[in-house]
């Protein structure tokens, strides 16, 4: 398995600079565009790309203009872009690629004061991004000086054309250094582009990364747009994801911030990428497989080569960066004859993305709209329904119901029975407030945790430094248990899992209240049930 990221950027020919600047993104290896794209302008040539939002072609145009970017402090790469959004955009992305090289790219947008921009462009910036419109103010002004450019980038081109910018782009590429190269993405080539193509590009190269490729049928496939996606996740695994899933983040960080995101709305995950040892992949996989946890939250370069059975569904949290990637992630379920389901978030600006794999996939996505409020506590109110028969069916509840009768003394049996419920449900965070109530071992059911153990949370992580020693011995000493009877403890950057029997659960609980641990205050809870 290849996860060195500067092997594979660095296949690419970069300064030492970029590969960590990329490699402090996350990134961890060059996407199909990027592969193509950046050799073509290192080496010099126009490029023409057919490209979207959510392929990687920003870094495709940003990698090799950083790469070339002169040390001097005047303008040195133009890049138009049709909105102010994507402007911001692509100035922060260009801006962390060249963090390490020091080079700073502004966005220029209309709506924002020009005096402002006007300072900043004083103060030296080497890469400038903006909308038509603005950037021919700026140079009406004398603001901004064409003379030293050597990149031209159009980003959008088809969507500037739509928006009527074709003019002004024009404008702006009259009068550009002839001796510049120009890249230019559209997803579309319509006639007007085209044409300015024929006109400003010499010799241009053409990338496109759309190859037909066929997909597994057995798989069913649905798209959810929206721009909060842990809350949208958050909700489908509340109420419809109900099995073992592969989720798949574009990068490393994106991982690791999934996996705590996650982790502190209570959902058990783990994470697998580039950057853990053979021995910790071991592990993540070995709890994965025996279904100690059952949500794996992966790239694309982590999960490759693995063969993993029964993934009832595969979640594209981001959006594949071009059709191969998405037929391998899906394919990842639905096997052996089993039904599959592949999920795939989209942010609104990544739709032309989601169609372009459509289409090449030649397949229909279909849209759902994500889990209401109210779905979400209709499930919760099911799960509590069906909880509640089992104990009633188990009938072994005989030593409560002295409680019952003295309360029933002065509330309603109905009363007292929500009342139950709104405890159980509420768990120990409504028990802290009462200092005397202690959880039950009863209250912890279904958190992860093998038989006969329960599963804690500890607001306290790796960040801390905090090792395993540290927990088993704090938390014998402290609860005078043997530290071999202590479970599993999963420690992350900010949190930690850790299983305690049951029977010994609520003491812990008590004596880890408000404690310390290495001198740091924890907070130590029940683990919150995935359903
Ligand atoms: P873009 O298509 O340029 O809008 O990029 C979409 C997203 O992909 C952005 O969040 C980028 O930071 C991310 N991205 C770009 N290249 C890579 C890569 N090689 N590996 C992982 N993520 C990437």
């Amino acid at each position: 398995m290849t996860t060195n990221t500067k092997e594979n950027f660095g296949e690419l020919l970069l300064d030492k600079k970029i590969v960590t600047a990329l490699t402090d993104m996350g990134f961890e290896e060059p996407s199909p565009i990027q592969r193509e794209t950046i050799p073509f302008v290192l080496e010099g040539n126009d490029v023409i790309g057919q490209a979207q939002t959510g392929t990687g072609k920003t870094a495709a145009f940003g990698i090799p203009i950083i790469q070339n970017i002169a040390d001097s402090r005047h303008i040195q790469a133009l890049i138009m872009t049709p909105t102010r959004e994507l402007a911001i955009q692509v100035a922060e992305e260009v801006g962390k690629i060249g963090r390490t090289s020091r080079i700073k790219a502004l966005p220029v947008y209309g709506g924002q004061p020009i005096d402002r921009q006007i300072r900043a462009l004083k103060s030296g910036v080497q890469i400038v991004i903006g909308t038509p419109g603005r950037l021919l103010d700026h140079l009406h002004r004398g603001t901004i000086k064409l003379d030293g450019i050597r990149f031209l980038v159009v980003d959008e081109a088809d969507e500037m054309l739509d928006m009527g910018f074709i003019e002004d782009m024009e404008e702006i590429m009259k009068n550009l250094p002839v001796e510049r190269q120009t890249l230019l993405f559209s997803a579309t080539m319509p006639r007007p582009i085209l044409s300015l193509t024929k006109k400003y590009m010499k010799a241009p190269k053409v990338v496109a990364i759309h190859k037909e490729v066929v997909t597994a049928p057995s798989v069913d496939q649905f798209y959810y747009e929206t721009k909060d996606k842990v809350d949208g996740l958050s909700r489908l695994l509340d109420v419809e994801i109900n099995g073992k899933l592969i989720i798949f983040c574009r990068t490393k960080k994106g991982v690791d911030e999934l996996v705590i995101a996650l982790g502190t709305r209570g959902y058990l995950a783990e994470g697998l990428h580039g950057d853990l040892s053979q021995n910790q992949r071991d592990r993540v996989m070995k709890k994965f497989r025996a279904g100690r946890v059952d949500i794996l939250i992966a790239t694309d370069v982590a999960a490759r080569g693995l063969d993993i059975e029964n993934i009832t569904h595969v979640v594209n949290f981001d959006i594949p960066q071009d059709p191969e990637s998405y037929v391998h992630r899906i394919g990842r379920t639905g096997r052996a004859g089993n039904k599959g389901v592949a999920l795939t978030f989209i942010t609104p600006r990544e739709f032309r993305q989601l169609k372009l794999i459509e289409r090449a996939v030649n397949i229909k996505i279909i849209r759902r709209q994500l889990p209401t409020d109210a779905n979400v506590l209709e499930k919760q109110r099911e799960i509590i329904v069906s909880k509640l028969q089992s104990v009633l069916d188990q009938n072994n509840y005989g030593e409560y119901l002295s409680i019952i009768s003295t309360l029933t003394k002065d509330y309603s049996v109905e009363d007292v029975a929500a009342a139950a419920v709104k405890l159980m449900q509420e768990g120990s965070k409504a028990l802290e407030i009462s200092s005397e109530t202690r959880v039950m071992p009863s209250d912890f059911t279904n958190t992860g945790a093998r038989p006969g153990m329960v599963r804690m949370f500890m607001n306290i992580g790796r960040s801390q430094k905090i090792t395993v020693k540290d927990i088993i011995q704090t938390i014998a000493i402290e609860a005078d248990i043997p530290g071999k009877v202590i479970g599993t403890i999963n420690i992350y950057d900010k949190f930690t899992f850790v299983e305690i029997p049951e029977d010994v659960a609520e003491k812990v609980l008590a004596v880890m209240h408000k404690n310390t641990i290495k001198g740091y205050k924890v907070n130590v809870e029940p683990a919150r049930a995935r359903d």
